[in-house]
């Protein structure tokens, strides 16, 4: 049988693209269909990642892309438990989502071949639905994001919604990061990140068990803080899935990347980390024609990172507020040696 293509990649978000990015290098005929107008709008992270793991799984550092860097950072309660980490060097980095989607699309290894404007209604076998035409190929990596109309819907308990203002705020002199945890963000946290000048990220995200708006939680804990009130100049919303790992990233023909799959570090709602890993890998077995490539990548690699995650998360939040201010206690006294082993690998 021939198809249009040797694959499909239904997404244009970090998984898709970094699958994008595996196959263009593989020489791989591709292509990338998202329905969204524009590559990285609408802005749906805060783009804060780890320098050390993006510089271990090949994500761009270029400093075009970087609104931020972070050397300084504090976790807290908002009952008043704190511990903060200082560097000489950054640590961390916060993308400018829309510029760093773009260098994706276009810079990373080349212009890829995306399609926008284009929704995908199914998926059946090699074939591929969408609003006007019906393209076939050997592989399909699906990259659709949380809560796509082509994934499982989600449980309440099983993802975070998320909201964040872009506020004028002026840059701190203490912390680029600050994440302060709180019964009011049950699973999550509130957050106040540095931006480009002049402006900083404030949000919150949690599980939706109680229905609250994100938006009047933001703007309820600001009236208690007000050293994150500014003038708001946009916002965005969107779903963060929190849970374990799925144990089978693949069926058939079909690879399942990014917040499909759960590759969300759980301890931070992070999810670009795991996105470009679990994308790049899907490209990557489609290169050598046999999904269990990336299968085993997951295994041995990608899962049990996430797990660790997990696995912490878990315990930190066993008792909300309570439990995060007993690990903040715990860290802060804890021997390094001791600290390796509750906290290690992270
Ligand atoms: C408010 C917020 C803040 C966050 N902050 C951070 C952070 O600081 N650091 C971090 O690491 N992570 C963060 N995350 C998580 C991170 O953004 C996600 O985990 C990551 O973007 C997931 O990438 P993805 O490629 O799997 O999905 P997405 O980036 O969601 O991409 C999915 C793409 O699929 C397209 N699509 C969906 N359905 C269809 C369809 N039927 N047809 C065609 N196209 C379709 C969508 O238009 C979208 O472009 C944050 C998330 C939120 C919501």
């Amino acid at each position: 049988m021939t198809f249009d293509y040797d694959a499909i990649v239904i997404g244009a978000g970090t998984s898709g693209m970094a699958a994008g990015i595996a196959l263009k290098k593989a020489d791989k005929s591709y292509v990338i269909l998202d329905r969204k107008k524009e590559i990285g709008v609408p802005v749906r992270s805060t783009g804060a990642v780890s320098l050390e793991w993006v510089k271990r799984i090949g994500m761009p550092t270029d400093d075009s892309i970087v609104a931020s860097k972070i050397r300084s950072m504090s976790f807290r309660t908002d009952t008043g438990k704190e511990i903060s980490m200082s560097f000489d060097r950054p640590v961390g980095l916060v993308y400018d989502f829309t510029k760093y989607e773009k260098f994706l699309s276009t810079d990373y290894a080349g212009k890829l071949n995306i399609k926008l404007n284009t929704a995908v209604n199914s998926v059946s076998g090699n074939k591929v639905i969408t609003d006007n035409e019906e393209l076939t190929a050997k592989y399909i990596i699906m990259a659709a994001g949380p809560q796509s109309n082509l994934g499982r819907k989600m449980a309440k308990d099983e993802y975070l919604v998320a909201y964040e203002e872009t506020r004028e705020l002026p840059a701190r002199s203490d912390h680029q990061m600050i994440l302060w945890f709180s019964d009011s963000s049950p699973g999550g946290y509130f957050w106040d990140f540095a931006d480009s000048k002049g402006t900083r990220k404030i949000g919150v995200c949690y599980y939706p068990l109680q229905p609250n708006q994100p938006r009047k939680v933001l703007a309820e804990f600001t009236e208690r803080f007000p050293e994150v009130k500014g003038t708001p100049l946009h916002s965005m919303a969107h779903q963060i899935p929190l849970g374990a790992p799925v144990e089978s990233v693949y069926s058939g023909n079909t690879m399942y990347v990014g917040d499909m799959v759960n590759a969300v570090l759980n301890t931070t709602a992070g999810g670009l980390q795991g996105a470009f890993w679990t994308g790049f890998s899907a490209g990557m077995a489609v290169a050598q024609d046999n999904p269990e490539v990336y299968q085993k990548k997951w295994d041995s690699e990608i899962k049990p990172w996430l797990m660790r995650h997990h696995n912490l998360h878990r315990k930190i939040h066993r008792d909300g507020v309570r439990s995060v201010g007993k690990y903040i206690t715990l860290a802060k006294i804890m021997p390094k040696s001791m600290k390796k082993k509750v906290f290690g690998g992270l």
